[in-house]
């Protein structure tokens, strides 16, 4: 059976804590959602402010062919906003819950009923597609929600939404009262859950498995609070376990990663590195016993490959690396060191290893170029020249001239500072050469006291495939020192897919 995936990302995703879009970054999401194959879009809440009426305005106007749903309180005025938006589909909400009717509405059951069926009544009046959710459903008194949704229902309603607005259902209650929705309405359910107990995707899943036939999700599950269910965790549990029935979705599975880091960088929060599907580590391995099962047949330690959902896999060795699991790496890049190379790039490893670091696949890869030498693995990336300049009254700003692969090229940036300045114009340079390799992460420490003080620099430097090097340099000045390490960070990483190049 098919399942329609209504995603929440421009809506409660944008309400999770200190998020806030402007218009233009809330089409270019809506634009991603629509290549993903999203059914349904939940634009925003149009009556909240002009900007949010400028942004649904944007994407109402933009031809996708994804439906598009906005937000409206049980009011004409909410529902007049969406109309004015260019929207046809409301998704329209009243709290049931005895705690919500009491504390926020201040309205008894009965009128809280009398609004729900007015709205119904009235975005049916103006020619809408009308989803109502009952706020709160799953702390809502159940006979009472059995009675609203059969009223909503005979009032004209289109589609029912049980909301777990505080992620407070078990897997086993969402069952029950979606059974409770269908037998009322007859209607088409989604389910909406949220995460505060980490159980969203569960919950959504028992509600499908209790007849719903819509989730609402979010990219990466943000939303307020915890956040909601997470999309791609969603669509592949439904793809990927073992039901009594088969699921399926629209989303094209192999766009879900780039959507979950384009989604990342434009709201500006990072994905934990443990989440499943889209996280740094979902498809990661350590040394050892599993790196060994995965080279002889990934699907030993990897429930479905990475490939599905647009990823690649990454290996690391550390303190546990033996050498045949290391060289088996190695090898997949076409590098074969002899046997004394082989226990040189071991004893860095172990070493990295002893200080509680692990080693990536791209730091493996650069750490054998630097025993077996220059001449197998030249560096591509060299610094040639570079100057910055500072001050009081005058925007910093660098020049930065690398060489890449024997041809010279230079560039100029401005920044917040100097050392901001100095990466963004090797960023302007490297972004002409390759996909997308962007700094993740910037850390400096001060090694000794005083104005002479040697200092660290510490980058980590990302690709557009999710590959991550860490890069360390130190030195007497701030600027260069940070400079050597983002242009160490940059060959480093360019070592990886340079090397699977010459072995095709
Ligand atoms: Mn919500």
């Amino acid at each position: 059976m098919k399942i329609r995936i209504f995603d929440t990302t421009l809506r409660d995703g944008e309400q999770t804590p200190g998020v806030s879009l402007s218009p233009e970054k809330k089409l270019n999401i809506a634009k991603k959602l629509d290549a993903l194959g999203i059914d349904a879009i939940e634009t925003g809440f149009p009556v909240i402010s002009d900007g949010e009426r400028s942004a649904v305005k944007m994407i109402t106007s933009e031809n996708l062919q994804s439906e598009l749903c906005g937000l409206a309180r049980t009011n004409k005025r909410d529902i007049d906003a969406a109309v004015d938006c260019g929207l046809n589909y409301i998704h329209t909400f009243i709290a049931t819950s005895d705690i919500h009717l009491e504390y926020k509405l201040k309205m008894t059951r009965e009128q809280a009923l009398e609004k729900a069926i007015d709205a119904v009544e009235y975005g049916k009046s103006r020619g809408l597609q009308v989803e109502f959710s009952a706020e709160d459903a799953t702390r809502t008194d159940r006979e009472f929600l059995k009675k609203v949704f059969g009223e909503v229902a005979k009032a004209g309603a289109d589609r029912i939404d049980i909301p777990d607005t505080v992620g407070y259902s078990t897997p086993q209650y969402i069952a029950e009262i979606t059974k409770d929705a269908i037998d009322a309405t007859k209607l088409p359910i989604s389910v909406h859950c949220h995460n505060d107990f980490g159980l969203a995707v569960a919950n959504a899943i028992s509600g499908i498995q209790a007849g719903a036939e819509c989730a609402h999700v979010t990219i990466n599950g943000i939303g307020e609070r915890a956040g909601n269910a997470s999309l791609e965790e969603l669509v592949m549990a439904l793809n990927s376990l073992q039901f009594d029935q088969k699921w399926e979705t629209n989303i094209n599975k192999e766009l879900l990663y780039e959507t979950s880091r384009y989604v990342s960088k434009i709201i500006g929060i990072t994905v934990q590195p443990n989440k499943a599907i889209v996280g740094e580590n979902a498809f990661g391995h350590e040394s050892g016993i599993h790196t060994h099962g995965v080279l002889n047949n990934p699907l030993t330690y990897e429930p479905i490959s990475p490939e599905i959902v647009g990823r690649t896999r990454w290996l690391q060795v550390g303190k546990h690396a033996g050498i045949h699991g290391m060289n088996a790496m190695l090898k997949e890049y076409g590098i074969v060191p002899n046997e004394e190379q082989t226990k040189k790039i071991l004893d860095k490893v172990k070493n990295i290893g002893d200080q509680g670091k692990q080693v990536t696949e791209v730091e493996l890869l650069s750490l054998a170029n630097e025993v077996i030498g220059e001449n197998k693995l030249k560096r591509i990336v060299q610094l040639t020249g570079f100057s910055v300049s500072t001050g009081v009254g005058t925007m910093p700003y660098a020049f930065v001239k690398l060489n890449i692969d024997g041809k010279e090229m230079v560039a100029t940036d401005y920044g917040v500072g100097p050392v901001d300045a100095s990466l963004n114009a090797i960023q302007k340079i490297t972004g002409q050469i390759t996909d997308e390799v962007r700094l993740k992460e910037y850390r400096l420490d001060s090694i000794s006291g005083g104005a002479n003080a040697l200092c660290e620099v510490t980058v980590k430097v990302e690709d557009a495939r999710g590959n991550i090097i860490s890069s360390k340099s130190v030195g007497e000045d701030i600027v260069t020192t940070s400079v050597q390490a983002m242009v160490d960070g940059i060959n480093r990483i360019m070592l990886k897919s340079l090397l699977k190049e010459k072995k095709v």
